[in-house]
């Protein structure tokens, strides 16, 4: 399945990819990753990307694009991926779809978290991240790790992202009620999107994500869900 997750900072999007990725046997791709995987090597691109990064803007469509065209050109995304930060604006919807179009493929589902701002700010507060594996993440408050700053995982030491700021966050979500949410109404005309409440416990999220996509057990109501 190629498949793409839609967001809100805040609203879990990472989180939810990377059980969705696992249970569905296919690559999770998440754009922020790739840009931090640069900040971290030092290369030029990282420097340009982390500046803005930091300060809650997106990062410039030409090297946005060339970074994930380059990733969803390797041979691990045959059976599939799900796209988590990409695309965040319509010039990127449309590169996508150039790119699927020239491989004869396309997408099979675009999943949009929804979730009222007003919960967006306490969610990043306390989100911490493990420094030896970014898709190890936490709450303080709602998914506490065992012992405190420690992965439960593999024992790394828990960080604060420096674009979780609360004023950075504010720009984040100012930029996707303007560039990101129109994303949505691209494929929307396409009767691709499911939109789905990103309350509640991660796994009542995820089994949403699932029945949406036509991958659940049944065990959960739709409430949660709408097709439009
Ligand atoms: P994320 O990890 O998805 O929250 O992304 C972190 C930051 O990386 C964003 O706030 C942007 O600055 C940058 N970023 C991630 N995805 C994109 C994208 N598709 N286009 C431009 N910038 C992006």
């Amino acid at each position: 399945m190629r498949i793409l997750l839609i967001g809100p900072p805040g609203a879990g999007k990472g989180t939810q990819a990377v059980r969705l990725a696992s249970r569905l046997s296919i690559q999770h791709i998440s754009a922020g990753d790739l840009f931090r995987e640069h900040i971290d090597q030092g290369t030029e691109l990282g420097r340009n990307a982390r500046t803005h990064i930091s300060s809650g803007r997106l990062v410039p469509d030409g090297i946005t694009i060339g970074v994930l065209a380059e990733r969803l050109g390797r041979p691990d995304t045959e059976r599939g991926f799900l796209l988590d930060g990409f695309p965040r604006n319509i010039p990127q919807a449309e590169a996508l779809d150039g790119i699927l179009a020239d491989s004869g493929s396309g997408l099979d589902a675009v999943l949009d978290l929804e979730i009222p701002e007003a919960e967006v700010v306490g969610r990043i507060a306390g989100r911490r991240l493990c420094r030896r594996n970014r898709e190890h993440i936490f709450h303080v408050d709602h998914s506490p790790p065992e012992v405190a700053g420690a992965c439960d995982v593999c024992g790394g030491e828990l960080y604060q992202r420096d674009d979780d700021r609360e004023a950075t966050v504010r720009r984040r979500l100012e930029i996707h009620r303007s560039e990101t949410a129109p994303v949505v109404g691209h494929y929307r005309a396409a009767g691709l999107v499911s939109t789905i409440s990103a309350l509640g416990q991660v796994q009542e999220v995820l089994d949403r994500a699932l029945l949406a996509i036509g991958q659940g057990q049944g065990r959960v109501d739709a409430s949660g869900t709408s097709r439009r």
